[in-house]
């Protein structure tokens, strides 16, 4: 961690403030977020289903397939970003709705809901950017702080990292799995999973079959004439939102100044102190309210950390009033345009790939 800690009264007022932002919206919640998150499904809904039959005039003219094809992203990036991560945080449970809630959800992606929430929810919020703690800190594949020691297969990792992303919900359906050692590696000598072994294995084979059949075989079999257009067609939408839910999250946690922790300095942590660190783990894009929507408002990373159960819609709002409490706290928030702070991690990425050279100023301070 660069920035130096402020001073304990300062976290104090800090935590008050942000607890007032977060108490004010709370009062505020209510019909409209339920109208709005049903308007949203409602919506995705649709361009699911008629992206799927723009594809098939794609044998009249190819362009009315690269239209189906864009509309069928477009529909599984609303699934998984605004409606799927949204709603498994919990952000609509007190709706009471049977389908709209972080039970019973699951999203049109191969990663199984329950692993997510398992791992995302709890460890991934819970211990946001601490070396050794967050696995999603670069995905036990990249290197993007010093805190981790360099290894030759980091010289690569631009093209790991552009794999990666063209394969993200693979990645995110591997991720419990790779971290249990399920398939390789040493086993884990202690593990919290709390179901068995099997029961993880399970439930990753059978959320990717029903994923693999739906894309692959059901609807290329249903419009059979034109079976290997709809498989390509799905095949290219589930490539884009991958391309679009990685770039999204990399920009989130992965930019230049994103700061990394360490075990010891979390521990014990007040409210202000969880609260500041949040904020300096994660970093927001700035832009128009349909590309809030579009990242599943996760622009707003900082304020989606710091209040994970309230409905995102709220966020740029909130956003506002979380940089003016950290500006006269003299707490740094990382806010940017999304080409700037894209440039950020792509320079990390690179940045991290070669080992440290002796006297180089590091990125961060670890
Ligand atoms: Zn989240």
């Amino acid at each position: 961690m660069t920035t130096s800690i402020p001073s304990a009264e300062t976290l104090l007022s800090f935590e008050q403030e942000i607890n007032a932002i977060r108490d004010e919206t709370l009062s505020k919640v209510g019909q409209a977020d339920a109208d709005y998150i049903r308007r949203v499904i409602r919506f995705q809904r649709g361009l699911d289903l008629s992206s799927r039959l723009v594809i098939v005039l794609g044998f009249i003219h190819p362009l009315f397939w690269v239209a189906g094809v864009l509309m069928l992203a477009l529909a599984k990036i609303l699934d998984n970003m605004e409606i799927g991560h949204n709603v498994m945080h919990g952000q609509y449970d007190w709706m009471n709705d049977p389908h709209i809630n972080s039970r019973n959800f699951e999203w049109d992606i191969v990663g199984d809901g329950d692993s997510w929430k398992r791992y995302h929810n709890h460890e991934h919020h819970t211990y946001t950017n601490i070396i050794g703690k967050d696995r999603d800190y670069g995905y036990g594949l990249l290197r993007l702080s010093d805190d981790i020691p360099w290894r030759k297969k980091n010289l690569w990792q631009f093209f790991t990292y552009l794999n990666l992303s063209l394969l993200f919900q693979w990645g995110v359906a591997y991720h419990e799995l790779a971290a249990e050692r399920i398939f390789f590696g040493k086993r884990r000598k202690e593990s919290h999973l709390p179901i068995s072994r099997s029961e993880l294995k399970s439930a990753f084979f059978s959320k990717i079959g029903k994923q693999v059949f739906k894309d692959y075989i059901f609807w290329p079999l249903l419009c059979f004439p034109v079976f290997w257009s709809v498989l390509l067609g799905n095949l290219c939408a589930n490539l884009i939102r991958n391309l679009w839910t990685s770039t999204i999250i990399f920009c989130g946690h992965f930019t230049e100044d994103a700061q990394t922790f360490s075990e010891e300095e979390c521990k014990n942590e007040t409210r202000g102190q969880w609260y500041y660190r949040q904020i300096l783990g994660s970093s927001n894009l700035e832009g128009a309210r349909w590309f809030h929507i579009l990242t599943g408002h996760l622009s707003c990373q900082i304020e989606h950390h710091l209040f994970p159960d309230i409905p995102a819609r709220h966020y740029p709002a909130m956003a506002q009033k979380v940089e003016q409490v950290c500006k006269t706290h003299g707490i740094p928030y990382n806010t940017g345009s999304f080409a700037h702070q894209y440039l950020t991690v792509v320079k990390r990425v690179l940045r991290y790939s070669f080992p440290d050279k002796a006297g180089q100023e590091p990125l961060t301070n670890h």
